[in-house]
């Protein structure tokens, strides 16, 4: 059978993230330094690591199956070759958070968008930074640069950046103000759009069912607690199930019993003071690993 190809971030940001979902997911790899591919063991998979600049040729090429990618490099891509993109976005993350965002030495006061008309504007994704002020008619020019963005206004390349911002800790410490956001962006998992075989598609189900599996995981939690037997339908109603909770007898004990439910949420401290304010006892709320 034809084994998926996986890529992901070689080193950077992403690759700790990717590897631990994957790693949830079943999929432990064997890792050579002199090796560029690492095939795994557990899954009919073989992982790719490469810069997260490439992953969108690759899914695009056929080269990889999957990628594992931030949706500002995809859209960049999407908007380089205004043809059909080459890849689809399977699965969303909820990682790697952050967002594309012009911004302007402090200096300048009030940033509307018409300030930037006539300005010299670099940035490492210039196909959305086109597009974006060519969709408000607005003459700009732009400088592309493949890194350290943020120190161009102070070399006198450019009069404002855009670039990725998370806590916008890297803007101020260089003199920036973020002014408009032009995209935001995680971590998605993507495939690319040259035909899978069908026993390959299978794998992608699996696998992107899996990884749903891992996320719900995150957000479900177990809950276990004693409670006087006439509370139940109380108890019931607090709780935010994903199905009915169990109810089970205990041993000794006629006028009680232990109540077990899996929630989709976590369980706040106000949750478990209701909880006991209606009588229930050792209320325990548990991680749980995986779901199905
Ligand atoms: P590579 O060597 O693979 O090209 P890189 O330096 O381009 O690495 P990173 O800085 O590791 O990449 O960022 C990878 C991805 O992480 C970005 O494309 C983006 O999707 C996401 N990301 C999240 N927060 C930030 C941030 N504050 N700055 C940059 N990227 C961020
Ligand atoms: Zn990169």
């Amino acid at each position: 059978m034809k084994r998926l190809r996986i890529a992901i971030q070689k080193s950077g940001r992403l690759t700790d993230k990717c590897l631990d979902i994957l790693d949830r997911a079943g999929l432990q790899f064997q890792f050579s330094k002199s090796r560029l591919i690492s095939p795994c063991e557990t899954f009919p998979a073989d992982l790719l690591l490469v810069r997260d600049d490439d992953i969108p040729e690759y899914l695009a090429s056929g080269t990889c199956d999957l990628g594992f990618v931030g949706e500002n490099l995809l859209e960049e891509r999407r908007l380089e070759r205004q043809d059909t993109p080459g890849f689809e976005v399977i699965s969303r993350l909820g990682f790697g958070k952050c967002r594309l965002s012009l911004a302007t030495p402090n200096d300048v006061k009030d940033v509307s968008l018409d300030w930037y008309g006539n300005k010299k504007i670099a940035t490492s994704y210039p196909a959305i930074v086109t597009n974006y002020f060519k969709e408000r008619d607005i003459p700009v020019s732009v400088i592309e640069v493949s890194g350290s963005v943020e120190i161009t206004p102070s070399l006198g390349i450019a009069d404002a950046i855009c670039d990725l911002v998370s806590t916008g800790s890297t803007l101020k410490s260089n003199g920036l103000k973020e002014s408009q956001v032009l995209l935001r962006s995680e971590c998605v998992l993507a495939q690319s759009a040259i035909g899978l075989q069908p026993e390959q598609a299978d794998l992608v189900s699996k696998l992107v069912g899996r990884i749903e599996g891992v996320q719900l995981a995150d957000k479900t939690r177990y809950v276990m607690m004693n409670a006087p037997k006439d509370q139940v339908e109380v108890i019931c109603d607090i709780l935010p199930s994903m199905e009915a909770p169990s109810v089970m007898e205990l041993k000794g004990q006629p006028g009680k019993v232990a109540i077990h439910a899996a929630c989709a949420q976590d369980i706040f401290w106000e949750t478990m003071e209701k909880l006991k304010a209606v009588g229930a006892t050792s209320v325990l709320v548990l991680p749980i690993e995986k779901v199905i």
